[in-house]
């Protein structure tokens, strides 16, 4: 096995070396073996020192020699070196990765997942594949007021949506014991006391850069008011435990926060009895440490938490992770807070959290959109701390060469007229499923001239042609459309630059709702549309959807991704 692993690292190695024409680097050797070979990232121990070796072995090489070694042993790595960039590499480099990382995705089970959370979730989850080793996820859910019960799967489910390699599965509310006993020793410590002033009373001391009496007590007397507010002999408010920081710290949210809370109502659904919660600055500082987290990236809305959090690692003489702050992200066109996109689901403005005028992820994939799609959007947006607007011009370019390949053709008629095509000889239409998939064969129309077609499309028109069908000539009368059959030859209808439209036989077609975000499209649409719940498929000339359901009386509900 273990001359398996050397292998791979030599002939990565060689590729490293051979690609920048320089001794190869052992942190991107090792990057490529394990983003590679996913088997070996539970042994990025191993692969450590074994690619020192490795590296020193090819750096003393001459240039054309490791090119004929690699020629040799494996040639795909050598063409890969001519080939276009794979861009899902292109993020930077992170420090400190050696012997790998572990980093973790935090959400809290307020809601299901959105696009803001789905940054954090695969740029984490990104380097976790880029440089092997664990990858945590952490429910955060020590606020019982921020809990929603039903959130806790729809995280899961999402996490699974998206395709997260999560390795580990932790519930703040189970570690609460945990949280009490690193309380009482910072307190200790001296590093935090308990504070049972009003809060407003010390927020105005605060500002003032002035203590409040609390600050003098001794640790004994924080212990006793500690295990009092453990108790239960202080009510919601009335005692907090804070972190002796710096009160005359330029930024007054540095100075003395509070790490424990009392919270009597709502009971924590995982939590029934509990009534002393760490406060977010606390529990995360501590398990970023106990947990090992090496690396953790996260907005740029974090970083005076960072700041806050590093007086608890500090307390404790702990070793930091390496913290990376990205800009923030504005998204047009959905709602994203949570409190906002609840209340419209509860007031019947929204039909529940996949609404499509929501940004959350289970709203994206209702359309149609891919979490490839979303994973390469985001690697694309990268961690950079300039701010920045979420291009869904992109997520939609991504989503399509996802879905291009795959999504069969059908016509949906939107807005149709039914008419007669005067003349027209009964006509067996057949459509390709796919253009660029011959082998999935035809759908056949059949069409003794009556059809449906979109009335926008023929508006003002004096020929149409009717797609993989027939030339339709047009003749108005006042507003009222006459139609006769024109032949089918192609280049008459493009010297007349008629455009090509889509139809239906008006006796074989099957209605359909068109959900946009722009609202509800009625068509109709060609029968085997129903047989496509669950996919994408694409209507010609309208755009791809996701084929949502077929209702018990036979409409289809598609949900529109994009052009
Ligand atoms: N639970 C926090 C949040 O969703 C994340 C904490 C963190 O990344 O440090 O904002």
């Amino acid at each position: 096995m273990t001359t398996d692993i050397e292998h791979l690292l030599f002939i990565y190695a060689l590729q490293n070396a051979v690609k920048h024409d320089s001794a190869p680097k052992s942190g991107a050797v090792i990057g490529a073996v394990l983003g590679n070979h996913p088997e070996l990232r539970s042994r990025v121990r191993e692969v450590g020192p074994l690619a020192g070796r490795v590296v020193a072995e090819v750096a003393v090489m001459a240039g054309p020699e490791r090119r004929r070694l690699l020629e040799e042993l494996a040639p795909e790595l050598l063409s890969e070196l001519s080939q276009p960039r794979d861009r899902s590499r292109d993020l930077p480099a992170l420090e400190g990765v050696e012997g790998g990382v572990v980093m973790r995705f935090a959400p809290n089970p307020s809601g299901p997942l959105h696009l803001g959370h789905a940054r954090a979730a695969i740029l984490n989850d990104y380097y976790v594949r880029r440089y092997g080793g664990r990858y945590v996820l952490r429910i955060e859910d020590t606020d019982p007021r921020r809990v929603d019960p039903a959130a806790y799967e729809m995280v899961r489910e999402d996490i699974e949506w998206l395709g997260l390699g999560i390795t580990d599965v932790v519930y703040q509310s189970d570690r609460l014991e945990i949280y009490y006993d690193w309380c009482q020793k910072l307190i200790e410590l001296g590093g935090a006391y308990v504070c049972v002033c009003d809060a407003e009373w010390f927020r105005s001391l605060k500002l003032e850069k002035q203590a409040c009496p609390c600050r003098d007590q001794t640790v004994d007397e924080n212990l006793e008011l500690w295990q009092r507010m453990l108790d239960g002999e202080f009510y919601e408010g009335h005692a907090t435990v804070r972190v002796r920081t710096d009160l005359t710290h330029p930024d007054p949210a540095m100075r003395d926060y509070s790490a424990m809370r009392i919270v009597n109502t709502p009971a924590h659904p995982r939590a029934l009895d509990a009534t002393v919660f760490p406060l977010m600055n606390f529990s995360v500082a501590i398990d970023d440490h106990l947990l090992g987290i090496t690396h953790v990236i996260r907005g740029k809305d974090h970083i005076a938490n960072t700041g806050r959090q590093r007086y608890i690692f500090n307390y404790f003489r702990w070793k930091p992770p390496i913290y990376y702050h990205y800009g923030r992200m504005g998204i047009s066109g959905v709602v994203l807070s949570t409190s906002s996109m609840r209340e419209g689901i509860r007031s019947g403005v929204y039909t529940g959290w996949d609404d499509l005028h929501l940004g959350t992820l289970r709203a994206i994939a209702r359309r149609g959109i891919q979490p490839e799609a979303v994973r390469e959007a985001v690697v694309d947006i990268g961690m950079g701390e300039t701010d920045i607007t979420f291009s869904w011009e992109n997520l939609y370019a991504q989503n399509k060469e996802i879905i291009d390949p795959k999504a069969n053709r059908y016509f949906f008629v939107p807005d149709p007229i039914e008419v007669v095509v005067e003349g027209a000889p009964v006509h067996e239409a057949r459509a390709l499923l796919h253009p660029g998939d011959l082998a999935r064969g035809v759908r056949t129309l059949i069409t003794d001239g009556r059809v449906l077609l979109p009335e926008a499309d023929i508006e003002g028109r004096g020929m149409v042609r009717l797609k993989d069908l027939y030339n339709v000539r047009i003749t108005w009368d006042g507003g009222i459309p006459h139609l006769s059959y024109a032949g089918e030859a192609l280049e008459d209808a493009r010297r007349e630059r008629a455009p090509i439209i889509q139809w239906l036989p008006a006796n074989a077609k099957i209605p359909c709702t068109l959900h946009t975000q722009d609202g509800d499209v009625e068509g109709f649409c060609e029968p085997l549309v129903a047989g496509e719940v669950g996919s994408v498929v694409q209507f010609e000339r309208v755009g791809f959807a996701r084929i949502d359901a077929v209702t018990d009386d036979g409409r289809v509900d598609a949900f529109f991704a994009h052009r």
